[in-house]
């Protein structure tokens, strides 16, 4: 329960962080520094939540070593690689604190922006969001295409999702219930979010750069992400092929008139081989690419109707726990 409807200050409320890992043994040292420093500064947090989704490096073994002797760390291990969201979906499953703040691995979301978002939360606030306001350590192609997709993603979409942030966020247990009860597939966290509604507000930052090792979202993975994005929130891309088709048919009927009284009225026929061909190309291409968008669909149809587990997690692990102090049944040396 927060502070605030309490009126009492002493009463803290409690907030737990969600932490993504995918193969981010090189930078969890300086990770768990700052969160055990973050923690002994902002005594609601009782827990960290990390998820290992899939990771093939020492993740798993670096997370118990550096959490065994402390309280409050939570390890769930899927079987394998799920993906970001996925990972960020069980994070938020698992919370049962008033609150929970999603932030990634590598420190590029900073942890005084955390400590103030947790100040928003205790305003009334349901969401508390971060705003990529410079963002000056981050590769200028990927500053381009990301800022590209988020106004596309306003402009198909009906959501009113903030542009220029990523997944990190602070929710409250009344947002942890509502999205707990999403089941998609292949889900977009933050658009979900803002789907929701509640009371939001964001908070401008400027990103840093990753603190130790590489990323782990290559341009497959974030082209991936963003198609997700606007399938699962437009069917605007459906519906452009009838107003391109309308306006190929009816100037295409334009030529044919044309074509027709040149040849009955001025007598010439036209010639012309290449340009027939060129034409037919094109629309072929037309074609193809407009039934690649419906199959696009059809395949997250299908992805749905199947109602597969989304994620498995294979076991989970607390710090300070007694009877494995040493955390070797949890990771059975990978
Ligand atoms: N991540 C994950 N599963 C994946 C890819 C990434 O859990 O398949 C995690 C990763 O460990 C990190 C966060 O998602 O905590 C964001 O990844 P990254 O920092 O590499 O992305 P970028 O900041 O480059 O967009
Ligand atoms: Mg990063």
């Amino acid at each position: 329960m927060s502070t605030e409807r309490m009126g009492v200050e002493t009463l803290e409320s409690s907030v737990a962080l969600i932490i993504p890992l995918f193969n981010e043994e090189e930078v969890l040292p300086l990770l768990v520094g700052e969160l055990e420093s973050f923690k002994r500064a902002r005594k609601e947090i009782i827990q960290v939540i990390f998820v290992d989704d899939g990771s093939s490096d020492g993740t798993v073994r670096e997370v118990i070593r550096l959490t065994n002797g402390i309280s409050g760390y939570e390890l769930v291990r899927f079987s394998r690689n799920f993906g970001h969201q996925m990972a960020i979906s069980a994070g938020i499953r698992r919370c049962k604190a008033d609150a929970a703040i999603i932030l990634d691995a590598d420190l590029q979301d900073p942890l005084d922006v955390a400590g103030k978002m947790l100040d928003k939360w205790k305003e009334g606030f349901d969401v508390v969001f971060g705003i990529r306001s410079l963002r000056t350590q981050v590769p200028a192609a990927q500053r381009l295409t990301a800022h590209v997709f988020y106004r596309l993603f306003g402009k198909l979409t009906d959501v009113d999702a903030p542009v220029d942030t990523g997944d990190f966020r602070l929710i409250s247990r009344a947002v942890i219930e509502a999205f707990n009860q999403f089941e998609e597939q292949q889900p977009y966290v933050r658009g979900l979010i803002a789907w929701l509604g509640f009371k939001q507000v964001g908070i401008p930052y400027e990103r840093p750069g990753r603190a130790a090792g590489d990323t782990k979202y290559p341009f497959r993975r974030r082209f991936k992400l963003a198609m997700d994005a606007l399938t699962s929130f437009s069917t605007k891309p459906l519906k452009m092929a009838i107003n391109l088709g309308l306006l190929i048919a009816s100037g295409s009927f334009a030529g044919l008139i044309w074509v027709v009284l040149t040849k009955y009225v001025l007598g010439t026929a036209i010639t012309g081989w290449a340009s027939l061909i060129f034409a037919a190309f094109f629309f072929g291409g037309i074609q193809l690419f407009f039934l690649g968008i419906v199959g696009t669909y059809v395949a997250r149809v299908y992805e749905e109707v199947k109602r597969r587990p989304r994620f498995v997690i294979q076991d989970v692990w607390e710090s300070g726990k007694k009877g494995d102090s040493d955390g070797s049944k949890a990771i059975n040396e990978r």
